[in-house]
């Protein structure tokens, strides 16, 4: 499908910062007619409006016509099976977006000249890459031994005095959409940097807001996911049971255990700006958080370095949402 002006026929976008469908040719607001077309014919499609060939992948789910600029939304990859429950809408604009890594990086003196300039900028695309969402609530049985030593002097002897301790601990941990992202080509290792998004602005799927951005359908089912999550929750596990137990000279874990139950899954799709820089023949992607503006990145010198800009990582979040729903056995 894609979406027409009724007022002038040109294609309407979602526009971020008005937070509606916005015609750019005409200004209007809200003035969208659905249009569908044929839409593959193996793999490309032929552009509804300029009958240009555009060659698409097999997860494509939207993509820009390179020759006229309009974006197309492929049916059978947003609906039945590919639907997503929800839809995290840009709240970033590609103006914004420009800015920021404009304020980020005017200050990088080592970075190439043209890095920030117009032309190479106004290349970045929005991107909507498809997330599984995970819940579960989990129960951790843990036992360790503590040691506490005690030193001291008297007449002339030294004494050391051990105590053990036995330690131990059962903790439930609710988690809730715990993200692992379902596309192939975005590195695992950004998309978990690009975290966290505030799901409060998740909204119920609607194909418009693709229109004016790129977007893929899950590669994968979730099964393939859950080992990620996994790992990434029992960080947060780990982290929270050892700020249960201080004060002990060493501890030697004995036994720990977890039982993730209740399994929900949520597909969704979350907005990320990516500009494909390229320099002297290598790439440097930059991604941005199109929802908090969070930049990740390699600048590119001749010892490029992985940076995180502004937001916490996602152990944090996952921190509060134990807080809220842990119970303890002390003994
Ligand atoms: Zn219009
Ligand atoms: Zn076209």
């Amino acid at each position: 499908m894609i979406f027409k002006c009724k007022n002038c026929g040109g294609n309407t976008v979602y526009s971020p910062e008005k937070k509606q469908m916005h015609c750019p040719y005409c200004d209007g607001a809200e003035t969208q007619d659905r249009f569908d077309f044929p839409e593959f014919e193996g793999n490309y499609t032929i552009c509804p409006n300029c009958r240009g060939e555009i060659s698409t992948d097999v997860h494509t789910a939207s993509s820009r016509c390179p020759y006229c600029d309009t974006y197309l939304i492929f049916n059978e990859r947003v609906e039945g099976e590919y639907l997503p429950a929800y839809v995290l809408p840009f709240q970033i604009g590609k103006d914004k977006c420009k800015e920021m890594l404009k304020e980020q990086f005017k200050k990088k003196t080592f970075a190439p000249t043209d890095f920030l300039s117009e032309a190479r900028l106004e290349t970045i695309e929005g991107d909507y890459v498809p997330f599984w969402l995970f819940d579960y609530d989990s129960v951790t049985d843990f036992t360790a031994e503590g040691r506490k030593v005690r030193r001291w002097t008297s007449g002339n002897y030294q004494y050391t005095e051990t105590s053990y301790y036995e330690i131990r601990r059962n903790m439930s941990a609710g988690f809730r959409k715990v993200p692992a992202d379902a596309s192939t080509p975005m590195p695992d290792e950004v998309m978990d940097l690009m975290e966290p998004y505030d799901y409060t602005q998740l909204q119920k799927f609607e194909p418009q807001f693709l229109s004016g951005f790129m977007s893929e359908k899950f590669n994968l089912p979730a099964i393939k996911y859950v080992d990620r999550v996994k790992v990434k929750m029992q960080e947060s596990i780990d982290a929270y049971l050892k700020g249960t137990y201080t004060g002990y000279s060493s501890v030697s874990p004995l036994s720990k255990t977890t039982q993730y139950n209740n399994e929900q899954t949520h597909y969704a799709l979350l907005p990320v700006w990516v500009y494909h820089y390229e320099y002297a023949g290598k790439k440097y992607p930059f991604y941005v958080n199109g929802q908090t503006g969070k930049i990740v990145g390699k600048v590119p010198v001749s010892l490029p370095k992985v940076l995180a800009y502004g937001g916490t990582l996602w152990g944090a979040l996952a921190l509060i949402l134990v807080l809220l729903s842990f119970t303890f056995r002390f003994m």
